[in-house]
């Protein structure tokens, strides 16, 4: 190899000019105009989407529109102080949150600063809040379940960890309830968990956290808030920054479920800030992006392979509909990347089944895997029984001579419907939820007034408790509902209904 001297002088000077051009990092450029908390931005040629830049008076704002001769920010504060005219620095960052331990039982807001007022949070670590999701390689199949202790949906639509299920329904039906339900299930249960709630009220979070904090559920709980009140930018940044704080602890080898309540709303602010930013408005006004929006949030739920710790998380994404619409353009989109739907009806709910899953229209495509066997034995034909019961029942309404077949699918629904209703803040465990349904599909209840259906399941409860409380322990083993523990449920039920005075 023959090196010539000028070449190598040649190499040196550009990189002492390389090596100014680095000291000036620091990019500066000016605002051109700015309002409805956009800033249009020259000079800053070289910012990167999304990169983090510097306002007067501590007021950050993230770029999006890298256009030839300027940039569109979003401001993710007040834009009350800037003007045009004003110096924004770029600062070679994209948005970052802070992550770890210290998150868990906290409030935070779409930036990961606290808003309890329980002081700073003393983490040094941060990650970007965009980050591409793991990849198949990187990823193993859902096996472990995750019980939300509601038996209509531990029942019917089974969630594992690392799968993404939607909660969809229209406006006051419970979707959220569901969703607490969950966390305040995973007390004890080794699973992190995360809530975001996107556009709601202050006031109802302030609920929701004390709900939580009497449940006993914030100290392995992080909320992230962005409210309706907050810029629009913000309120798309939640859920990335909930996610991200999961990511740490998945990684981690630990497991994380993930609310995002709601996507609706979600949808709306990314609708509202791409507007701002003058970008073409499709279908419904929404920008040709709203897909990949929720795509590269929900793809961030992953089951990690072994090899890379095998954390997982799982996301329950919500959408509210209306007029119970699951054909509009952003529920089908959330229904499309999700892996199944718990669709809630207004209907079930006022008539006071509560949670009012329909079982017809909610799936779970995965979670099956992840159910414990005997829970799987027993609540196999609960799904068609009921699905035969409401088609019978909206049938039996014209005629009043029934044949004794009919009275009985009749019966047989109209009291698993009543087992499956299930009151707030009470998640039961799942070998619970395993001896009341073996007492429904075994046809145990059949004799038992509806009325009297709750207290027959609370007393037998009571009744386990006390005198076979090993059987709450059986029920759970791999092996299921073995020949021997199939004869021992029926003998305990059968001597409880001895007992039992409807
Ligand atoms: P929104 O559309 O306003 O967000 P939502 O669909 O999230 O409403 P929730 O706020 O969860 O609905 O519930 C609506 C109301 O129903 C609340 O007052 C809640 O307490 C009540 N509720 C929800 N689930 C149950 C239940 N299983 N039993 C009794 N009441 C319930
Ligand atoms: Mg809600």
């Amino acid at each position: 190899m023959n090196l010539r001297p000028e070449e190598i002088s040649s190499i040196i000077k550009d990189q002492i000019k390389n090596y100014k051009s680095h000291l000036e990092a620091e990019q500066v450029g000016t605002v051109i105009t700015v309002g409805d908390g956009i800033a249009r931005v020259h000079g800053l040629e070289k910012a990167m989407s999304g990169e983090l830049l510097e306002f007067p008076g501590e007021v950050y704002g993230m770029a999006q529109n890298l256009e030839e001769d300027n940039i569109g920010v979003v401001l993710l504060g007040s834009d009350q102080n800037i003007k045009e005219g004003d110096t924004v620095k770029s600062t070679g960052r994209v948005v970052e949150v802070p992550v770890g331990d210290a998150l868990s039982g906290r409030v935070v807001n779409a930036l990961g600063q606290p808003i309890d007022g329980k002081g700073p949070i003393s983490t040094d670590k941060f990650r970007p809040v965009e980050r591409v999701a793991s990849g198949v390689i990187d990823r193993k199949s859902v096996d472990t379940p995750l019980q939300t202790g509601l038996k209509a949906i531990d029942a019917m639509v089974p969630i594992g960890r690392g799968q993404r299920e939607l909660i969809i329904g229209d406006r006051q039906t419970g979707k959220t309830a569901i969703a607490i339900d969950t966390i305040i299930n995973q007390k004890g249960k080794d699973c992190l968990c995360i809530y975001v709630a996107i556009g709601q009220k202050a006031s109802t979070i302030a609920q929701l956290v004390n709900a939580l904090e009497k449940a006993d559920a914030m100290s392995y709980t992080t909320i992230v808030v962005a409210t309706a009140s907050e810029p629009a930018p913000l309120q798309y940044l939640a859920p990335y920054a909930g996610v991200t704080i999961g990511e740490e602890w998945m990684e981690q080898g630990k497991d994380v479920l993930i609310v995002y309540d709601d996507l609706s709303k979600h949808a709306v602010a990314y609708r509202t800030m791409s507007l701002l930013l003058h970008r073409p408005p499709g279908r419904e006004a929404y920008p040709g992006d709203v897909f990949y929006l929720h795509s590269r949030l929900l793809e961030r739920a992953a089951r990690l392979s072994d090899e890379l710790g095998g954390g997982s998380i799982t996301a329950l994404p919500i959408i509210e509909t209306q007029a119970g619409d699951i054909s509009a353009y952003i529920p089908t989109n959330v229904i499309s990347i999700t892996d199944g739907q718990i669709f809630l009806e207004t209907e079930l709910f006022n008539a006071g089944v509560r949670p009012a899953v329909n079982p017809g229209l909610s799936v779970s495509r995965v979670g099956g895997a992840a159910q414990i066997k005997a829970m799987k034995q027993v609540a196999g034909p609960i799904r068609t029984e009921l699905a035969q019961y409401r088609s019978l029942a909206a049938f039996a309404q014209f005629g009043s001579d029934l044949d004794a077949a009919t009275k009985n699918a009749l019966a047989q629904g109209e009291r698993i419907t009543e087992i499956l209703k299930q009151p707030q803040y009470a998640p039961l465990d799942v070998s619970k939820q395993v001896i009341i349904l073996y007492a429904a599909t075994r046809k145990f209840l059949m004799d038992v007034p509806l009325s009297e259906v709750a207290r027959f399941q609370s007393e037998l409860f009571e009744f386990v408790e006390t005198k076979y409380a090993e059987v709450l322990d059986e029920v759970k083993q791999p092996a299921g509902l073995t020949k021997e523990l199939d004869a021992k449920l029926n003998d305990i039920v059968t001597e409880f209904k001895q007992g039992f005075k409807a």
